[in-house]
């Protein structure tokens, strides 16, 4: 309500200005309506630009939420084997569920295993086997 007030406040001095610098030309309040009019015009667009340009950047963040979202889901099967769960799993969250065949509330645990992994030295092995087979034919 002070931002609607203050921006009025703002207009009707700019206004002002405009109205005494065009006096001689087109008359005070002429200049002055003017000058307020193409203000309030010019605060309309910009707002619409606005609110498109948040609402893009509201889909964005949308997109890449429900992308962050998939990246959490999984099937996992009631213990009575009659409904198949697809939700999202998050690691320090309870995962609680409620099967809507028997009723019965699961709980998803989730474990963590780290696996070393080797770097792969050559990744040209299945040329290095056949030079070997190929030697190996050329000798015999
Ligand atoms: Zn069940």
């Amino acid at each position: 309500m002070i931002s609607i007030f203050f921006s009025v406040i703002l207009t009707s001095i700019i206004s002002l200005f405009f109205g005494f610098g065009l006096s001689n030309i087109i008359g005070f309040w002429n200049a002055f309506s003017i000058a307020f009019g193409s203000q309030v015009i010019i605060a309309l667009v910009y707002k619409s630009f606005r609110i498109d340009a948040d609402k893009k950047d509201n889909a964005a963040v949308e997109e890449q939420f429900n992308e962050i979202l998939s990246l959490c889901s999984a099937s996992f099967e009631c213990p009575c084997t009659r409904y198949t769960f697809t939700e999202e799993l998050f690691i320090n969250a309870d995962n609680e569920f409620k099967c809507p065949v028997c009723g019965s509330n699961v709980k998803v645990n989730i474990n963590i295993s780290p696996i070393l992994q080797t770097d792969v030295l050559a990744d040209n092995i299945q040329t290095s086997l056949e030079s070997v087979t190929t030697e190996a034919e050329a000798t015999a």
